[in-house]
């Protein structure tokens, strides 16, 4: 993607998509440098005028093979930036639960479930989610049985200590908003609390 044009292509391709009526998401990621009130314009940009129906949100993972590493937030940083950028709330739409939203926040305290979004590729079943790759199982049955779970997640595998991607921690918030219905009514309607203490890291 990193090349001349993308952009104006992306932007073109979009308008042609919704002018035809179909449901458009964008996936934007975060990085430790990134501009927060040109990235509000932006949402507001691709709500507002594109009419785009959500946005996915991330921050960056720090895949150890990219090139540049000092891009990657830590978890302190990625909730610090997500308090600023909801901060400047106008009304964007995002294809998260509440309380994904407030986790990134720094409002809550979750560990991964690593198993709630499960990668299919050409490959197989790709072992523990789409961020790392630890082999392939040929099935679903053999992905969910003989994958150690419980070697991934904060605090159990290097790899995973920074990481906030939703696909590990959207299925935490997922369920946390099903055994506890009430507070995430109450993260719907407020949105993202952006001002006091954060929420301790989860046991290890
Ligand atoms: S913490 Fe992130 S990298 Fe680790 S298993 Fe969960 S989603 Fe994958």
């Amino acid at each position: 993607v990193d090349q001349e044009g993308v952009y104006d292509r992306a932007v073109a391709a979009i308008r042609s998509a919704r002018a035809r009526g179909f449901l458009v998401n964008i996936n934007c990621t975060l990085y430790d440098h990134s501009d927060i009130e040109a990235m509000a314009q932006f949402f507001t940009f691709i709500c507002q005028e594109l009419k785009v129906e959500s946005i996915t949100l991330s921050p960056g993972f720090a895949y150890q093979d990219a090139p540049t590493q000092n891009q990657f937030l830590s978890r302190q940083n990625s909730r610090m930036t997500f308090r600023r950028l909801f901060a400047l709330n106008r009304g964007w739409r995002f294809s998260h639960s509440a309380l994904f939203l407030d986790f990134l926040a720094g409002n809550q305290s979750y560990q991964c479930t690593p198993w709630g979004n499960p990668t299919r590729n050409v490959f197989g079943w790709q072992r523990p989610c789409y961020l790392l790759n630890h082999g392939h199982a040929a099935t679903f049955r053999e992905l969910m049985t003989t994958t150690d779970w419980s070697a991934y997640g904060i605090g159990h595998h290097g790899a995973c200590d920074n990481c906030m991607m939703h696909c590990g921690f959207e299925p935490t918030a997922v369920n946390d908003t099903v055994t506890h219905p009430w507070k995430a009514m109450q993260a719907a309607l407020l949105g993202p609390r952006t001002k006091g203490a954060m929420a301790p890291e989860p046991p290890r």
